[in-house]
This record gives C-alpha cells, sequence and structure tokens, in this order.
C-alpha cells in the first residue's frame, strides 16, 4: 500500500477557481498518471479560458483589498501556510512521489524547501522599503514601493510544490493576488498547498489553481491586460513562446528556464568533496532539474581517479518506486524523458563514449544511472539538458580550455566548479557566465540566495530579497512645494 494520506481531504481533483473549489464548465478533464506504475492516480478539469478570466477577475477584486492590507496581516497569512505545511509535511510528500515519482525522503526535503518560502517572504513582507530624495527649492519626491497588482504563474512538474510558493510567497507578501496553472502532470500538489492556504485564511479569491491545458490557459493569462506579471519556470522554448504572447501587452516578466550546467574538477581539487558534489547536483530528482550538473569536465591528472571513486558511488544508486525506502532514483516523468536519455546515450556511444560500470537499463519509465567517459563536444549530451541520470565525463588539460567549453552554451543558469586553489576559485568564478556559480559545493539552492540564469536561462531572480523586488512596482511620488 502506497497511498494514503492522514488527512484524504488534501487530494482535490477539482480546480479552485476565485475561492470555489469545482469541476469545468467544459465538462472535460485530463487524467494523471503515477509515473512509477503508469497508473492512473485520478483526474483534473480541463479548465477553459472563460474560466480562467473569472479567475484573473476574481484576483483583481481580491487584490484591491490586499494592497491595503498591512505587511504583518500578509506575513500572518504566510506563517499560518507555512505552519500548515509543515504539519501536513507527509501527506504533501506522499502526493508528490505519487504523482511526480520523486523518492520520499526528496519529496520530504522538497515539502521544507517550498515552505522556506512562505517562512522567507512572511518575514521579508515587513522589510518592503521606499526611500525619500534630498529635498529641492520646488519640491519633496518620495519612492514608493507598490505591489505589481494581478499576477500569474505557470509552474512545472519537476518540482511541484517549491516552484509554486517561490512565486506565490513573494506575490503575496508584495500585495499581489495570483492565478497559477500548475502542470498537468503534477497538479495535486499544487491543489493540496491550495487547500492549506485557505485553512490559513487566505481572501477568497486571491490565489486561484486553474487546472487543465496549456494551451487554453496559457494564451489567457498572457493576454489579459489585468495580468501585470507572468512568472514562468519550464522549458526555454515555452518561455520564449510566452515572451512573444506577452509583448502586446508589455507584462513584467520572471523566467526560469532551461539550463546546460558544466561541473568541473581541477587537479587540485578535493577528491570526496568533488565526487560527492557530483553526485549530490547530478542525481537529485534522478538528473530531471534544471540545475543538474549535465557536463562533467575534469583535468587529466585527477581524470582517472575522479572517475574510479565516482564509478563506485553511481554503482550504488538504487532505482525503483518512490515509496520503497531503499529508491534513490525514482522514475522518469514520462515516455519522452526515457527516449530522450536513450538517445543521448546511443549517439555518445555511436560517437566515442565508453561506459564505466553498469550499461543503461530501460524499464518503462526507469532508467539505471550511466556514466559515460571520452565524451566531447560534438555528442548531443553535451549540447541539449538531459533531463536524466546520466553522467557524461569529458577530459581537459588546461583551465582556460574547461572555461570556454563550460560558457559554449547559449544556457546560462548555474555551474560548478571544484579546486583547493583560492586564486583559480576567484579566477574561475567570475569567468563562468552563469547566474549560480557553486565553488566546491553541488548544491546551490537556499532560500535566501537569488536563483535565476543569464543568456537564454532566463529573465529576473527568485528566492532572497530580489525575489520580492520582482512583484513590486517603483513609484515617484513628486509633491509641489507652492
Ligand atoms: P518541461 O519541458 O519541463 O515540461 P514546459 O515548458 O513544457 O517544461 O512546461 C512547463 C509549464 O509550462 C507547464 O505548466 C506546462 O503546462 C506549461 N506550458 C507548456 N506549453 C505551454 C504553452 N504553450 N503555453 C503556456 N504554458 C505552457
Amino acid at each position: 500500500m502506497t497511498f494514503s494520506l492522514n488527512d484524504p481531504d488534501l487530494f482535490r481533483q477539482t480546480a479552485f477557481l476565485g475561492g470555489d473549489w469545482k469541476a469545468s464548465t467544459s465538462g472535460k478533464s485530463l487524467t494523471v498518471d503515477n509515473p512509477s506504475t503508469g497508473e492512473i492516480i485520478g483526474s483534473i478539469p480541463a479548465c477553459t479560458a472563460e474560466e480562467t478570466r473569472a479567475a484573473i477577475e476574481s484576483a483583481r477584486i481580491a487584490q484591491g483589498k490586499w494592497r491595503r492590507s498591512s505587511a504583518a496581516e500578509r506575513a500572518g497569512l504566510l506563517m499560518a501556510w507555512y505552519q500548515l505545511m509543515l504539519d501536513n509535511a507527509d501527506d504533501l510528500a506522499k502526493i508528490m512521489t505519487l504523482e511526480q515519482g520523486k523518492p520520499l525522503a526528496e519529496a520530504k526535503g522538497e515539502v521544507a524547501y517550498a515552505a522556506s518560502f512562505l517562512k522567507w517572504f512572511a518575514a521579508e513582507a515587513e522589510h518592503v522599503q521606499g526611500s525619500a530624495l534630498v529635498p529641492t527649492a520646488d519640491r519633496r519626491v518620495i519612492i514608493l514601493k507598490e505591489p505589481v497588482g494581478v499576477t500569474a504563474a505557470i509552474t512545472p512538474w519537476n518540482f511541484p510544490l517549491a516552484m509554486i510558493t517561490r512565486k506565490c510567497a513573494p506575490a503575496l507578501a508584495a500585495g499581489c493576488s495570483m492565478v497559477i496553472k500548475p502542470s498537468e502532470l503534477t497538479p495535486y500538489s499544487a491543489l493540496a498547498l491550495a487547500v492549506l492556504a485557505e485553512r490559513a485564511g487566505l481572501p477568497r479569491g486571491l490565489l486561484s489553481v486553474v487546472t487543465g491545458y496549456a494551451q487554453e490557459i496559457g494564451p489567457e493569462l498572457t493576454a489579459s491586460p489585468v495580468v501585470r506579471k507572468l512568472s514562468f519556470t519550464g522549458s526555454t522554448k515555452v518561455g520564449s513562446l510566452l515572451m512573444r504572447q506577452s509583448a502586446d501587452t508589455i507584462k513584467k516578466l520572471s523566467l526560469e528556464l532551461g539550463g546546460n550546467a558544466p561541473l568541473i574538477v581541477f587537479d587540485d581539487a578535493d577528491l570526496s568533496v568533488a565526487v560527492s558534489g557530483t553526485m549530490l547536483s547530478k542525481f537529485r530528482n534522478a538528473g530531471q532539474t534544471c540545475v543538474c550538473a549535465n557536463r562533467v569536465y575534469v583535468q587529466s591528472g585527477i581524470h582517472d581517479a575522479f572517475l574510479e571513486k565516482l564509478a563506485a558511488e553511481v554503482m550504488t544508486l538504487k532505482t525503483g518506486d518512490g515509496f520503497d525506502p531503499q529508491t534513490q532514483i525514482g522514475p522518469l516523468i514520462n515516455e519522452a524523458a526515457v527516449a530522450k536519455v536513450k538517445e543521448h546515450v546511443e549517439d555518445a556511444l555511436a560517437k566515442g563514449a565508453r561506459i564505466v560500470g553498469k550499461p543503461l537499463d530501460i524499464n518503462g519509465r526507469f532508467a539505471s544511472p550511466v556514466l559515460l567517459a571520452d565524451v566531447t563536444s560534438e555528442m548531443r549530451i553535451a549540447q541539449e539538458e538531459t533531463f536524466g541520470p546520466i553522467l557524461p565525463v569529458f577530459r581537459f588539460d588546461n583551465e582556460q580550455d574547461a572555461v570556454q567549453q563550460a560558457n559554449a552554451t547559449p544556457f546560462g543558469l548555474a555551474s560548478y566548479f571544484f579546486t583547493n586553489d583560492i586564486a583559480r576559485g576567484w579566477r574561475v568564478g567570475e569567468a563562468l557566465d552563469f547566474g549560480m556559480v557553486g565553488l566546491n559545493t553541488g548544491s546551490i539552492s537556499l532560500v535566501s540566495a537569488p536563483f535565476g540564469g543569464v543568456k537564454q536561462s532566463g529573465l529576473g531572480r527568485e528566492g532572497g530579497a530580489l525575489g520580492l523586488e520582482e512583484f513590486l512596482e517603483v513609484k515617484s511620488f513628486h509633491i509641489g512645494l507652492p
């Protein structure tokens, strides 16, 4: 038995529209499956464009009041919601593992991480500050920070809770409202979160969760003149489409898009630190995160020792159902993800790479971890984000080459490197053209640190103090002195 909740009321198969839990007037629904077994978990309403518009209208009305609430009141709501997430952490984790597949321990980690945004932005709500200019003879000028207004979020399936709280917590803290379209692959986590928001005292209409087809809901969110900002996490292809669709209404945009993260191991690195950092960065969520190391560059002097130690670690990874406590690598999200992994491995082998340890084993949506050596830049795996448990190792000789190869991508989200040379640490850290750099660590996600990319990895930052700024407008208030 894998699925029984302490509180079955958290599992909703209706959408949360303007404060009401409803099926769609379309009468249509989509099914959601468990990627581990392929079994149907349930269905969700296929909401229409009209229903999306109505949710936006509810958000507009609710925001009119919310923007005038005190920061302390907003913080209070977020803290109550935070506490409810912690109180219901086991159920939230189970729902996530069921629909997303990640190991239950990772799901619990994500619940805590997702909740941390509610707490962080509860505190930030009370720290918003404007300023006043030095007086002139004829006027005083005050710079006010005001909420952007009605906002929208479109979120992915790989972090079904955290990618939502990272957006809606700063939105609510700033005094905005939000209409959320979660991934159709993982809607139940989003809906459970909304149940808890309601219990925390969320004002009616301030937040909606519109479920259904992206092609129906997305254009309504982007075309709406009422929606002043869109925050999106997902692929660069869809991000670029949303940017085009948002052009007519000149929407503010936060885009957290694809990456192709390099990880460089220099000869002078601490071998154990480099291996554990690589494991951490590569295999979280079965390699399905936008900050997973996708290309591992290893200097010649440490190459063989690194590969040997890494292979030993990779061999210990256990692939299986996320509810099995032994599992470290869950299933991939769908068949397309499995096919991509297979193609990347086959392409690399055909172009001269070799497997260290066990070959790729595919069973349904499970793909076993694979360590590839002798990988070169001509291979597809070097160019594209694999989003699976494949670890390709490239060999290099000099620092400049490694940095040049690491930067040779249109993406610029996360990067990692391992060295004990302090001068090299600065030099390489500054030379890497990425929004986030990890030195001697495989972890770059933290509630208090800005998260985001450069180049085609996106616009804006989430988390940290900047995460709140993204939901604030600046108003220059000139007061004349007659
Ligand atoms: P991934 O490749 O990680 O699945 P996507 O960019 O396809 O990323 O999906 C991320 C989110 O964007 C999901 O909520 C998905 O439903 C949504 N999405 C996909 N296509 C569109 C679209 N044309 N318009 C609006 N949202 C979309």
